[in-house]
C-alpha cells in the first residue's frame, strides 16, 4: 500500500460476505478494515439462517413425539413448550458465533471498528467520527425487511424481531408468499400456534417448480396452517385482547402477532453513496459488473445489498471471487446458474437447476421423472407426511437439468444433486449410480418410468 491510503480495503457491514471479503484480502497482506454498526456475522447468523435454523428444529419436536409412540415409546404426558428458554438459549449461541466472528476477522489481521460507517466521498469512510482513505471501499450492507405502508402497518412486525418476541402468541397471521413466510409459518405452526399464511398471490414460492410448490402448500395444509391464497391485508387495528385485521373478501380475523415477509430490500439508505458515481437498481440495490465494481471505481459492492441472489454462500462466493479479481490472478468467476437452494417450510423443499415449467421455455425436448411416497418413519410413526421427488432431463443430451424435493432431509439430499448437476451428470449417470437401500435418496437413482 502507499502513503495515499489508510487501507487498501475497507469493508462496510461485517455479514456473510464483508467478513470473507475482509479476512481472505487480508490474508493476501493487504491492510483490511472492517465496520459493522449492529452485529457480528450479519443477518445470516443473528436474524436469519441460523436462528431460524434452530427454530425450525424446535418446531419439529411434537411431530416426532407423536412418531415415537408407534415405535413403543410411552408418552406420560404431553410436553409443553418452554418458548423463554428456546429464545434465549438460541440467543445465547448466536453470541458464542458473535465471538467466534470476532476472532477470525481479529485472527486475521483486519481492523474492525465497532460503529456505522458512511462512505463521504470516492476512497473516503467515515466511521466513528474519524475519516478514513481507502484505495478499495467494499458496500457490504445486506438487505433489510420491507414492510409497505398502509392503515395500521405499524403492528405489523418483521422475520427480525421473531427471533425476540417476549411470548408466543395464540394465533399468529404470517404476510408473504415467499420462503420467509413459509418457513415461519411452518415454525410457528409447529410450536402451537393457530398459524394462518395470508398471500395476495395464487401461488407459494411462485419462483420454484410449481408441483413442488403445490406439494408444500398441501404438505403445510396438513400440518395444520391454514393458507388463505389471493387475500390482502387492508388493514390492522389495535384491541385490548391483541390485533384486528381487516382482509379483503373475509371476515376480519384476531391475532396476536401479524407478520410481514413480504420481501427485503437493498440496505443503502444514508449510506452517502450520492457522493460517488455510484448507480442504484430495483429495491435500491446498487449496480455492479461482473468483477462487482460499481460505477465509481473505487467502491465495489456484493451479497444481498446487489440484489442478484440473496442467500450466505453466494455472498461468500462473491467474496471469494473479488478478492481473487482484486488481488489474486482474476481467474475465478462466479457461476449463478444452478445454484442449490433449500426452503426449511414444513414439508422442507429442496432444489437444484431448472423447475419443469422453466424447462419447457428453455429447451424443445425435456422428460420429467417423478415419484411421491409415503416416507419409511410413517409407516409406524403415522401422520401425513409424504415425498415427492422429481428429475427433469434434457433428451437432447440426457443430461439433468432440474432435481427437485420435497420431503424430510430435502437439503441434505439436494446438496449432493447439486454436485451431479455442476458435473453435468446425465440420466444415465443417474441409472448406473447405486441406491444406498433403506433410504429416501435412492429414489433420485431408480427412477425408470417416466411421468411426462
Ligand atoms: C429470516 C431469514 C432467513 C434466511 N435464511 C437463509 C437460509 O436458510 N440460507 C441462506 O443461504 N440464506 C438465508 N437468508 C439470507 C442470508 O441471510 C443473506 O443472503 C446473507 O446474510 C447476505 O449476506 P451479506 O453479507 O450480503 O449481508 P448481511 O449478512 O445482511 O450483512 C450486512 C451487515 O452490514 C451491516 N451494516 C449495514 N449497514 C452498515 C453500515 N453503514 N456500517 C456498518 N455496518 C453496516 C449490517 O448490520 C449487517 O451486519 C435468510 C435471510 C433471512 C432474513
Amino acid at each position: 500500500m502507499n502513503d495515499e491510503f489508510d487501507y487498501d480495503l475497507f469493508v462496510i457491514g461485517a455479514g456473510s460476505g464483508g467478513v470473507r471479503a475482509a479476512r481472505m484480502a487480508a490474508g493476501k497482506g493487504q491492510k483490511v478494515a472492517v465496520a459493522e454498526e449492529r452485529y457480528l456475522g450479519g443477518t445470516c447468523v443473528n436474524v436469519g439462517c441460523v436462528p431460524k435454523k434452530l427454530f425450525v428444529y424446535a418446531s419439529q419436536f411434537p411431530e416426532l413425539l407423536h412418531a415415537s409412540k408407534g415405535f413403543g415409546w410411552n408418552m406420560p404426558e404431553l410436553p409443553t413448550l418452554d418458548w423463554a428458554t428456546l429464545r434465549d438459549n438460541k440467543t445465547a449461541e448466536i453470541e458464542r458465533l458473535n465471538g467466534i466472528y470476532n476472532s477470525l476477522i481479529d485472527n486475521s489481521g483486519a481492523h474492525l471498528f465497532d460503529g456505522r460507517a458512511t462512505i463521504t466521498g470516492p476512497h473516503l469512510v467515515e466511521v466513528n467520527g474519524e475519516t478514513f482513505r481507502a484505495r478499495v471501499i467494499l458496500v457490504a450492507t445486506g438487505g433489510w425487511p420491507y414492510i409497505p405502508v398502509f392503515p395500521g402497518s405499524e403492528h405489523a412486525i418483521s422475520s427480525n424481531e421473531m427471533f425476540f418476541l417476549d411470548s408466543l402468541p395464540e394465533t399468529a397471521l404470517v404476510v408473504g408468499g415467499g420462503y420467509i413466510a413459509v418457513e415461519f409459518a411452518g415454525i410457528l405452526n409447529g410450536l402451537g400456534v393457530d398459524t394462518h399464511l395470508i398471500y395476495r398471490g395464487p401461488n407459494l414460492l411462485k419462483s420454484f417448480d410449481r408441483e413442488m410448490s403445490e406439494k408444500v402448500k398441501e404438505g403445510m395444509i396438513a400440518k395444520g396452517v391454514t393458507i388463505h391464497l389471493n387475500t390482502e391485508v387492508n388493514g390492522i387495528i389495535k384491541t385490548d385482547s391483541g390485533l384486528r385485521v381487516a382482509l379483503t373478501g373475509q371476515p376480519d380475523m384476531d391475532a396476536g402477532i401479524v407478520l410481514y415477509a413480504t420481501g427485503r430490500e437493498a440496505n443503502t439508505a444514508n449510506l452517502g453513496l450520492e457522493k460517488t458515481a455510484v448507480v442504484l437498481g430495483k429495491n435500491g440495490a446498487i449496480v455492479v459488473d461482473d468483477n462487482f465494481c460499481t460505477a465509481d471505481s473505487s467502491v465495489y459492492a456484493l451479497g444481498d445489498v446487489i440484489g442478484r441472489v440473496q442467500l450466505t454462500p453466494v455472498a461468500i462466493q462473491e467474496a471469494m471471487v473479488l478478492v481473487d479479481h482484486l488481488y489474486g490472478d482474476g481467474a475465478a468467476v462466479i457461476d449463478y446458474t444452478g445454484i442449490p437452494t433449500a426452503v426449511f417450510c414444513q414439508p422442507e423443499l429442496g432444489t437444484v437447476g431448472l423447475g419443469e415449467e422453466e424447462a419447457r421455455a428453455e429447451y424443445c425436448d425435456i422428460s420429467v421423472y417423478t415419484s411421491d411416497f409415503k416416507p419409511m418413519l410413517q409407516t409406524l410413526g403415522g401422520g401425513t407426511d409424504r415425498i415427492t421427488m422429481k428429475l427433469v432431463v434434457d433428451n437432447v443430451s440426457d443430461r439433468v437439468i432440474g432435481c427437485h424435493m420435497v420431503g424430510d432431509h430435502a437439503a441434505e439430499i439436494i446438496q449432493g444433486m447439486g454436485i451431479a448437476l455442476k458435473a453435468g451428470a446425465t440420466k444415465a449417470h443417474f441409472d448406473a449410480t447405486v441406491g444406498i437401500h433403506p433410504s429416501a435418496a435412492e429414489e433420485f437413482v431408480t427412477m425408470s418410468e417416466k411421468s411426462r
